[in-house]
């Protein structure tokens, strides 16, 4: 299989380097809230790399940590009145709800931020006595980047217009900075008032690990200092990843990540989301509205990794409707198996093409329009030949992670798009209380011939 890799700015083959597992680490989720839609387009796309590779026969091991402790959960947790403990116990059981209901495997190791603080202190201490950190006056630890030559390197900074040496005298104490900003970065935070009870004993003094920092001490715990694959949205690309590689490299030496996955944003009506626009999904949001997690993994899996994708609540109609087409044909599929014929299944037949797509950088759109093709080019079959094709297909949707819906009474009635988008619109009044509203557009789809029934979380559609 061959993937886009950061780094080089190329498509590499992607092979473990002990020969025998890929190893790879995804950044967690930072647990202060729920997770929304378009950190589960990373979260999707990382399942389906896995699960691609898996399917082609590799054994995986996938690291994925939980930020626990960072500027953004101590607020939070303080705001709550709760104990960062139980603050982020709460929405880490939230977010692992959610990667079930969307079918994404759980990561082999999931090491928590928390439980890792020791390993973070003998990294500081390494990058301290090699000359590559130092305690600055507020008692906190900096990591010196004029200290490491390659710093700069995996997001391009030469061909940034940002001038290294005029900004490089300048601190950064918070997790997250500007992304026009080159600074000296804090491992280590000293204790403030407002950190409460949240700070831990280190050689400096009372304080808290850098965000940074915990992905590089989680790294070496459980991939040690070189390994096959690094990953996450392409927001971390700087500071995060650049910083995890320069404190990796410094203190551990080693090669760190052999290849770079970052996924684009997700876009929600054509912009950025966020709580005051009130387009910030989750996926519960969405389950209100009526549409499966399968719905909603559907649509992430629309658009290639390297290009933003527009998330629109039609698309999620639109995926509801390729849903119960694919799960229509392969039903027929099947009805054409005679006996239960035994082969060996290699080979992708009529799914060839979609297969393809998943080994050449990850193109699910691609994959997706394969399935159709498939389908189309698989109708004519019939018996063994029917059988690959369906063993073919269903290794394509396990590579994807879809699961197709039950045949259902209503599945065979095609709603037309508009009709469809109308009756969003209502349950959408619906859950905002305006009555008034909803019950005219009620009228308008009676009037077209649908009959809506509402039920607690979803409504249907039937022809009248
Ligand atoms: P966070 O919980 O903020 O640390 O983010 C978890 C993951 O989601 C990280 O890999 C982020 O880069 C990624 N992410 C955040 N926002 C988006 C978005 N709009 N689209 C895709 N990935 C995102
Ligand atoms: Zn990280």
């Amino acid at each position: 299989m061959r993937l886009f890799d950061t780094l080089t700015r190329a498509d590499r083959d992607l092979s473990p380097l002990d020969g025998a597992t890929f190893r790879f680490y995804c950044c967690g989720p930072t647990v202060y809230g729920p997770a929304h839609i378009g950190n589960f387009r990373t979260f999707v796309l990382q399942d389906v790399l896995r699960r691609t590779l898996e399917t082609g026969g590799l054994r995986s091991l996938h690291v994925r940590n939980i930020t626990d402790v960072d500027d953004k959960t101590i607020r939070d947790s303080q705001k709550a009145g709760q104990s960062l403990a139980d603050f982020t116990a709460g929405w880490t059981a939230q977010f692992h709800a959610d990667c079930e209901r969307l079918d994404c495997l759980p990561p082999h190791i999931e090491p928590r931020a928390v439980e890792h603080i020791p390993q973070q202190i003998a990294m500081i201490e390494a990058l301290v006595a090699k000359g590559h950190a130092y305690v600055g006056g507020d008692g906190s630890v900096y990591f010196k980047i004029s200290s490491f030559p390659g710093y700069g390197r995996l997001s391009h900074l030469d061909e940034r217009e940002l001038d290294l040496g005029k900004t490089q005298n300048a601190r950064a104490n918070a997790d997250e900075y500007e992304k026009d900003s080159i600074s000296d970065f804090a491992l280590w935070k000293a204790r403030r008032a407002e950190d409460g009870e949240n700070f831990w004993a280190a050689p400096w003094g009372e304080g808290r690990p850098g965000w940074h920092l915990e992905c590089s001490a989680m790294i070496q715990e459980y991939l040690g200092e070189s390994f096959d694959l690094h990953s996450g949205g392409v927001d971390l690309v700087f500071p995060h990843h650049e910083n995890e590689i320069a404190q990796s490299q410094c203190a551990c030496g080693g090669n760190f990540a052999a290849h770079w996955f970052h996924i684009t944003h997700l876009l929600v009506d054509g912009g950025k989301m966020s709580k005051s626009l009130g387009n910030l999904y989750t996926l519960q949001d969405l389950a209100d509205r009526g549409f499966s997690p399968m719905e909603v993994r559907y649509v992430l899996l629309g658009g290639h990794y390297r290009k933003p994708l527009n998330f629109t609540l039609d698309s999620l109609s639109g995926a509801r409707e390729a849903l119960s087409k694919i799960a229509r044909a392969t039903r027929q599929l099947a009805a054409r198996i005679e006996g239960t014929p035994r082969f060996d299944a290699v080979e992708f037949g009529p799914f060839q093409a979609a297969w393809d797509s998943l080994q050449n950088d990850l193109n699910t759109p691609g994959a997706l329009g394969g399935i159709f093709t498939g389908l189309r080019e698989a109708s004519t079959l019939s018996g063994e030949a029917a059988a690959k094709a369906l063993a073919a297909l269903n290794r394509v949707l396990r590579a994807l992670g879809l699961t197709l819906p039950e045949e259902t009474t209503t599945e065979t009635i095609e709603v037309p798009v508009a009709i469809q988008a109308l009756a969003d619109e209502r349950w959408q009044l619906r859950l905002a209380k305006n009555w008034a509203k909803s019950d005219e557009l009620r009228a308008a789809l009676a009037a077209q011939g649908w009959l809506v029934k509402d039920a607690k979380d979803s409504y249907s559609l039937t022809p009248i």
